[in-house]
């Protein structure tokens, strides 16, 4: 049976290349009727970063890509001369008086056995001779990350072992391990390294690759899943919008080529989008992007909410749905969805408060404001909500004829003024229509009063 896991070391918080590697190891699982193992190599007591453990764990769980387990660690081999290899039982006895806290290393002997990669193929790294004899209990009694890796890989029954590339290397030795053990090893399937569209390496020290960072932004665990999964390989193509049920039966090992998976973050919000809309037209699914939406608005307008009726679930609903699919995002960037978060941002805040339009302010664009005014609600007399934006556009351009000396252009833009307090943005008509009949009235109303 297929077991694998995820072995990260608690020391740092979850990146985009930890969740890749999870990812891989999970769908995996997934697709074999197999397990999946989150293990906490925490070995290395001096490196553990306080809140990485639960950060892991929280992070993969917002991921949607969960195991549980815990344990062992992660040390870098530097080069040791063998100088306690061949000591004498009497010179043991006397170090071991000097330092009663010895560390043990492990003796590399013999061939180094080659290994068939399930994604690299045939290797062999000649360890001994570059690294020495390296340490595997450490004299603070802790593993080294090679036995712990080894041991708890054993005995846990893991079947495949999928990691990042930075571990090939290590694989001969930790071999050395389990024949030295007599044990059976796994099977080995490194994954190539996730690294920038520009070829450049994923730096932790920009915090924008931990996954707590898109998470707060409001980027959807399925629109990142999508993209590092479209970065590599795995797949027989490329497609974007893949929800995890259907990487795990598209999923194929086999299919893991050596190269670079290079991410193009910049492409992030075209996926958010297109798994926000999904999301959107699920039912159960869009109940619950009103109710975030519902906490974001009040968080960001709270105080300003002259009318709280832009809170109630009908009314943020119908902006949900409408604000997706509009078409005038491409125009105006600043107006672009991708994320539910944008729906409050300065652009879209005239959706949930009103505009501060001073008289001087509106009569500069047209002399005429009072007519306009008194017009256009009389247009919207007795309408409700089924009003679309065919029929208000139709009406307005019809009124704006009828008007002795008004452009059109110039009650638009006063229109657009008088609703949102912005010179630019979504077509009028949308913007009535998201408001609706009775707060655009409102709105108007002030205008004249
Ligand atoms: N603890 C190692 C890491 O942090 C895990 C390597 C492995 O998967 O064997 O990457």
């Amino acid at each position: 049976a297929v077991r694998v896991r995820f072995a990260p070391s608690p020391t740092g918080f979850l990146h985009l290349g930890g969740l890749r590697t999870a990812l891989y190891n999970y769908i995996f699982a997934k697709k074999h009727q197999g397990s999946f193992i989150l293990r906490l190599e925490d070995t290395d007591q001096t490196r553990l970063v306080p809140g990485a453990a639960e950060n892991i764990e929280d992070m993969l769980e917002w991921a949607g890509v969960n195991g549980t387990y815990r344990l062992l660690c992660c040390l870098l081999p530097h080069r040791y001369d063998n100088r306690c290899r061949n000591l004498s039982s009497v010179q043991v006895a006397q170090k071991l008086a000097t330092d009663p806290k010895p560390a043990v290393r492990f003796r590399l002997e013999g061939e180094t056995p080659a290994f068939q990669d399930l994604v690299y193929g045939w290797n062999r790294h000649e360890v001994a001779s570059v690294e020495g004899d390296p340490v595997i209990l450490k004299s603070d009694g802790f593993p080294t990350y090679h036995l712990a890796c080894v041991v708890d890989d054993h005995h846990m029954g893991i079947s495949h072992v999928l990691r990042g590339s930075e571990w090939l290397v290590s694989t001969s030795k930790h071999l050395l391990l389990y024949q030295a053990l007599g044990w059976r090893p796994p099977h080995f399937a490194h994954l190539p390294l996730l690294l920038n569209r520009d070829g450049s390496k994923l730096s932790k020290r920009q915090g924008d690759i931990f996954l707590e960072h898109f998470a707060a932004a409001g980027f959807l665990p399925d629109a990142l899943l999508d993209i590092i999964t479209n970065c590599g390989s795995g797949f027989a193509e490329n497609q974007m919008g893949r929800t995890l049920p259907e990487l795990i039966t598209q999923f194929d090992l086999t299919r893991i080529t050596c190269h670079s998976a290079l991410l193009d973050l910049e492409k992030l919000p075209e996926f958010n989008r297109l798994h926000l809309r999904r999301l959107v037209s699920e039912e159960t699914q869009r109940r619950q992007l009103v109710g975030k939406l519902q906490v974001l608005v009040e968080e960001a307008f709270g105080s300003q909410l002259q009318d709280r009726h832009v809170l109630d679930p009908a009314y943020v609903e119908r902006i949900i749905l409408l604000r997706q699919v509009t078409v005038s995002d491409h125009l105006f960037p600043q107006h672009h969805i991708s994320r539910l978060q944008d729906l409050v941002s300065p652009a879209h805040s005239y959706l949930w408060t009103r505009p501060a339009v001073g008289r001087a302010q509106l009569g500069a664009i047209s002399e005429k404001v009072d007519v306009i005014a008194e017009r256009v609600l009389g247009l919207l007399e007795g309408s409700d909500t089924s009003l679309t934006q065919d029929v208000l556009n139709r009406e307005l351009k019809k009124l704006s004829e009828s008007l002795e000396g008004i452009k059109h252009s110039h009650m638009m833009k006063l229109l657009r003024v008088a609703l949102s307090g912005q010179l630019q943005g979504p077509p009028v008509a949308e913007m009535m229509v998201s408001l609706g009949p009775k707060e655009v009235r409102q709105r108007i109303q002030k205008v004249l009063s």
